[in-house]
């Protein structure tokens, strides 16, 4: 066991990382927080292909098989990861790495939420006061309940203070470049986010 070792994310990059450190001699651990290797692969619709030819897109160590065709599909280039995970050291499913984290894991939702609301406001303040909204949901509660985590980190919070980013009331459509909010005149976005969801 050589638990000195650790790599974060079992995508191609981690696993490449991980085949190059175990042919150095040593075990690597590779923590994913998905539920299985390839987890940004695994979440693109059904029909995507690689763009970059079968030659140009393997991993250190291991070609992609000649019977995947020259621009293998997603499902394919999936099955080549994991078979050439085989073997490491892989935890997957997510480990909490933050300090915080780790010191909460054992206590009921309801206090990790209390605590991770006092840490954010004792860090950065009333980030309300520039119209950074509490969410309805700690943030421990909306982890289990979506999978989704929202950090508030240091870079945003001294953004929005300075008023580089700016909150806008709750978002109804987009209209082409526009946003249509019911409370607000369209505006237009320089930055929009959305959650990637495949199709059912
Ligand atoms: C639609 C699309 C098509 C692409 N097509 C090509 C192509 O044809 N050819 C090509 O060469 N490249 C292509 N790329 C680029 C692609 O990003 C890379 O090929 C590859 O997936 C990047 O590998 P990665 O390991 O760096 O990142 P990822 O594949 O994103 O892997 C990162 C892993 O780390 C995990 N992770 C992240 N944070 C944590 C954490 N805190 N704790 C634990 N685990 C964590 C994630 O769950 C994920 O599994 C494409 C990308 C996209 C989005």
């Amino acid at each position: 066991m050589d638990d000195r070792v650790v790599i974060v994310g079992a995508g191609p990059a981690g696993l490449a990382a991980a085949w190059a450190i175990r042919r150095a001699g040593r075990d690597p651990l590779v923590l994913e927080q998905a539920d299985a290797v390839a987890a940004s692969w695994r979440d693109r619709h059904d029909h995507l292909r690689l763009n970059t030819h079968r030659a140009f897109s393997h991993q250190p160590g291991a070609r992609i098989p000649r019977r995947c065709g020259p621009y293998p599909a997603r499902d394919d280039y999936i099955a080549y990861l994991q078979e050439y995970s085989a073997g490491m050291r892989l935890r997957l499913g997510g480990v909490p790495l933050h300090p915080v984290s780790i010191t909460l894991r054992r206590l009921p939702v309801r206090w990790q939420d209390a605590t991770a609301r006092a840490v954010q406001r004792l860090a950065f303040g009333d980030l309300g006061r520039f119209g950074y909204p509490r969410p309805e949901l700690g943030p421990f509660t909306r982890q289990r309940a979506d999978g989704v985590t929202i950090a508030v980190d240091d870079g945003f919070a001294r953004a929005l203070k300075a008023g580089r980013v700016v909150m806008k009331p709750g978002i109804d459509r987009f209209d082409g470049p526009a946003v249509r909010s019911p409370t607000a005149r369209p505006a237009m976005l320089s930055v929009r986010t959305c959650r990637r969801r495949r199709p059912a």
